[in-house]
């Protein structure tokens, strides 16, 4: 049957039956102790109740309005976004990938209204933004824009925290600067303080937008409800993407609009079928919630979590680097991942590999400080074997 599939991915060999809290359990009654959880979607673990309450009682009244019509939980859960933000206005969509397509959008439609010629758009190498057309124009890996160049002209890639490469990339043409806060599917590089002021710097001086990609370093895995919130005295973007963890397992993607970034999308400019609707607003506002409530045990956890990783550097010799922040972190290997990845399954440990030589470790917000020691004595065991 799996013949029928279009081969794209090349999953794991794990047939998922159900999970539970911290765990999945696959079609023969194995338990795994999961730290990618869906790649970062399942922030709140398995059966949460507040996220299956929120389903169950919305299920039976309406799953799905369109936006011919509104419901209450819409505008509500942008409230709440626009709280945590600091910004303005929200646009719902299904994936980070569309909530990307809007952030682009709208920094071109700003740049048009104000005259025609302009469209540079900044991003870093070894970024992840999604696949659309839009999306894998600003992401800044050769295997995945290769076969499906021409992308959109224009855009230029700098290397990670390098001010001068941003500032010499900065033209009157530029109309946005586009970055995950802390870069992920890229191999976990957080951005430096000093490099994100300089993007509010370059794109204030040129009326050009900041958006922050924050899939999935934000919504909590940092112990912050932003990732852009760690850093003291920073100022805001223009526009933050948010998308995987927003509904606690559901498909759901949002782009947060400052007022001047929001001015750029009228009426009729923009659109959706599915997105915002009931079934997933209630639920994200119940994500949003709990999260609310968990962010001091998230940090408390984040940093027993880095300590424990970072303890493997210099101890183990396949470790080059552990980076990350909070419950979001990176261990670069010098040798291969794919089999660690392997033997860490066999163990009872779900993790994955990004960037062909760095497992990437993204636990659920529950996790407890067993649960990580569990993990790290695991990955110890399989990482000096
Ligand atoms: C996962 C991811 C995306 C794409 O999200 P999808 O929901 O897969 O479309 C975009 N940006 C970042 C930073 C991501 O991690």
């Amino acid at each position: 049957m799996q013949s029928h599939l279009l081969p794209v991915f090349g999953p794991q060999p794990l047939l998922v039956e159900r999970g539970d809290g911290c765990h999945l359990i696959d079609s023969e009654g194995r338990r795994y102790l999961d730290f990618i959880t869906g790649i970062g979607v399942n922030a709140l673990g398995y059966g949460h109740p507040a996220i299956l309450e929120a389903i169950h009682a919305q299920a039976s009244l309406c799953l799905h309005t369109s936006n011919l019509h509104s419901h209450r939980h819409q505008g509500e859960l942008a409230a709440k976004l626009a709280d945590w933000s600091g910004l303005d206005q929200v646009f719902f969509s299904n994936s980070g990938t569309e909530a990307m397509e809007a952030a682009l959008k709208a920094a071109r439609a700003l740049a048009n209204q104000r005259g025609p010629g302009r469209h540079r758009i900044i991003a870093l190498e070894n970024s992840f933004h999604g696949r659309s057309a839009g999306a894998l124009s600003v992401t800044g890996q050769r295997k995945y824009r290769q076969p499906f160049q021409p992308l959109v002209p224009d855009t230029v890639f700098i290397p990670i925290n390098d001010v001068d490469a941003l500032r010499s990339a900065a033209s009157d043409d530029t109309i946005a600067v586009v970055a995950e806060t802390i870069q992920g599917e890229g191999g976990v590089h957080p951005l430096t303080p000093a490099f994100l002021s300089a993007i509010r710097e370059v794109t204030s001086r040129r009326e050009a937008l900041w958006i922050a990609d924050e899939t999935q370093c934000g919504l909590g895995r940092t112990g912050h409800r932003f990732a852009y919130q760690m850093h003291q005295g920073l100022e805001m973007p223009d526009v933050v993407v948010t998308a995987k963890p927003l509904a606690g397992g559901l498909p759901m993607g949002a782009t947060i609009f400052s007022r001047r970034a929001a001015a750029a999308l009228e009426t009729g400019m923009h659109g959706t079928t599915f997105g915002g609707g009931p079934l997933v607003c209630r639920t994200a506002l119940a994500f949003l919630n709990e999260v609310d409530r968990l962010l001091p045990e998230i940090r408390r956890q984040g940093v027993y979590f880095q300590q424990q990783l970072r303890a493997m550097e210099g101890e183990i010799p396949v470790v080059r680097q552990v980076r990350g922040c909070g419950l979001m972190a990176g261990i670069e290997l010098t040798i291969d991942g794919a089999h660690i990845v392997d033997h860490a399954r066999a163990a009872g440990l779900v993790i994955n590999c990004t960037h062909g030589n760095v497992l990437r470790l993204l636990p659920p917000f529950i996790v407890s400080k067993t649960e990580i020691e569990e993990a790290c004595s695991t990955l110890r065991a399989v990482l000096t074997q």
